[in-house]
Parts: structure tokens; C-alpha cells; sequence
């Protein structure tokens, strides 16, 4: 008999014992998480990820179609997590390069949000912090990694923005198209 899925629950909740003594922790859920018996301290602080807005030459924005869960079939901006001991910026470039095969020359800082992360049922905090970039090329373009279904560039409407995977994806896209309508038309 298949049992239903668990809820998805915070990942702080998740932990049940202390990693380094074993002992069942007393106050279950609790941020930071601490051992009583061992004094042992770990902060469930979020993870950072980056997102990157590109636009081609006619301003339209480069979204993905996203291959996998959590957001499968749905709109995303390219990026990813930042690794251990990396930069946002080599992040930016690093996802965006192994995602849609595109050169990142330049980038400036937008905007960032909190996220959640659904990992297998347990859900991680999140830092997504939003560039705008440039590419060497949009010739290059495609998909290598398997994270991306297709790619599509548009001048989102609400319906394209209702079908973005994340909400901080969505208001950052809002935030960049709200930027550019107050800016001089450059002709
Ligand atoms: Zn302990």
C-alpha cells in the first residue's frame, strides 16, 4: 500500500538527534539548533542563489522552461546555487553558462528575495539575489545540463509572469519591467 507523502516540513524540523553526540534534541525545530548535552550549534541560515534577467536585442527576456521539480514545466529565470567558497559573480556566470550556453561580459546587481527550496520533502531558506546581465552572443544558445526543458524569450505579460516556478523569480522580473517602463525611451 503506497503511504502518502509527508507534508513538507522546514529542514531545522527535520532534525531529530544531535550529528555529533546523538543525543535527541530538545527543542525540536528550533533556529538555531542546539545540543543540550553537547553544546553543539548549527544555524539553519539560507543558502544563497543567483538569477540572471538577459535580454536580447529586441528587450525581450530570456526565460527557461524548467525540466525538473520543484517547478517542473514552469518559467525560471538561468542560475542556480552559489558552491562553496564561490562569488555571486562566478556563480552567475557558471550557471548561466552551464544551463543555456551563454557568455556572461557583464552584469549589474538588481534586487533580491527570500525563497524556498523543496529538497525531497525538506525545505531549505533561500537568498536569491538578481542580476541583470549581458551576453557575449545569444548565437551560442542551448541546453546542456539536463535542468532545462526549453528556452523562450518575451515581453512578459501576467500570464507569462503567473507561470513563473518561483515567487521571488516572478517579483524580480516585476521589479526589472517596472525599472525599464520608468526609464527614457532611448530614442
Ligand atoms: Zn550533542
Amino acid at each position: 500500500m503506497a503511504s502518502k507523502p509527508a507534508a513538507p516540513q522546514p529542514i531545522r524540523k527535520a532534525w531529530k538527534f544531535c550529528p555529533r553526540c546523538g543525543v535527541t534534541v530538545g527543542r525540536k525545530g528550533h533556529n538555531p539548533f542546539c545540543c543540550e548535552a553537547c553544546q553543539f550549534t548549527q544555524y539553519f541560515a539560507p543558502v544563497t542563489a543567483v538569477g540572471a534577467i538577459a535580454t536580447d536585442p529586441e528587450g525581450r527576456v530570456l526565460l527557461v522552461v524548467r525540466a525538473k521539480d520543484p517547478g517542473k514545466g514552469l518559467y525560471g529565470l538561468p542560475g542556480g546555487f552559489v558552491d562553496v567558497g564561490e562569488t555571486l559573480e562566478a556563480a552567475l556566470t557558471r550557471e548561466v553558462l552551464e544551463e543555456v550556453q551563454l557568455e556572461v561580459t557583464s552584469y549589474r546587481y538588481l534586487v533580491s528575495y527570500p525563497n524556498e527550496y523543496n529538497f525531497r520533502g525538506f525545505v531549505l531558506p533561500v537568498t536569491d539575489m538578481f542580476f541583470v546581465i549581458e551576453v557575449k552572443s545569444f548565437d551560442s544558445i542551448s541546453l546542456l545540463d539536463g535542468e532545462i526543458d526549453a528556452w523562450h524569450f518575451c515581453n512578459p505579460k501576467k500570464k507569462d509572469l503567473q507561470r513563473m516556478a518561483f515567487e521571488s523569480n516572478r517579483k524580480a522580473l516585476e521589479f526589472f519591467l517596472s525599472q525599464r517602463r520608468k526609464q527614457p525611451s532611448p530614442r
